[in-house]
């Protein structure tokens, strides 16, 4: 999807993978990328300060400024937003100490930290099913598929 977009208005995007995996025959699969943004996204308007892709901007980006932390699944708030910044410390520290009060002052931006963790659920399933490990980068490999290839490809 956000490749289409980026296809459309000619703008290149950078993918790290980041969730890597193999398989008994050396083959891995990459579960999750780590998109790299150098300076400004070039999603970013600079003079209305918007995204120009909100409505099909990445998860990542819609559960911002919420963070999970993995495996635990800790829900946490980034210190860097901006909007907490404007609010002050003290809000940062009540949903520090109250992680409940967190789906009620971010209810759209929860709704997409329960899509990451029903996406990294799906992840996990395959992982267990396919009997994959996990590994640290490409090195190890003798090729390597996105997840999805993968299943295409070996069922
Ligand atoms: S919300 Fe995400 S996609 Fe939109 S400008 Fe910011 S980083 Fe880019």
């Amino acid at each position: 999807m956000l490749e289409e977009i980026a296809d459309r208005l000619g703008v290149e995007l950078f993918f790290e993978p980041t969730l890597v995996f193999k398989d008994e025959k050396d083959i891995c699969v990459i579960g999750l990328y780590r998109w790299i943004i150098k300076g400004y996204c070039p999603f970013f308007d600079k003079q209305t300060r918007l995204c120009t892709i909100h409505d099909s901007k990445p998860l990542a980006c819609k559960m911002y400024p919420l963070l999970v932390e993995m495996p635990t699944n800790r829900l946490m708030v980034s210190a860097k937003c901006e909007w907490i910044r404007k609010h002050g410390v003290k809000l940062l520290k009540r949903l520090e100490n109250k992680p409940e009060l967190i789906p009620a002052v971010f209810p759209g931006e929860f709704e997409a930290v329960k899509d990451v963790l029903l996406e990294f659920r799906a992840i996990e399933g395959i992982v267990k099913e396919k009997n994959l490990k996990r590994v640290g980068d490409l090195k190890e490999c003798k090729r390597a598929y996105d997840l999805d290839d993968y299943i295409t490809r070996f069922g």
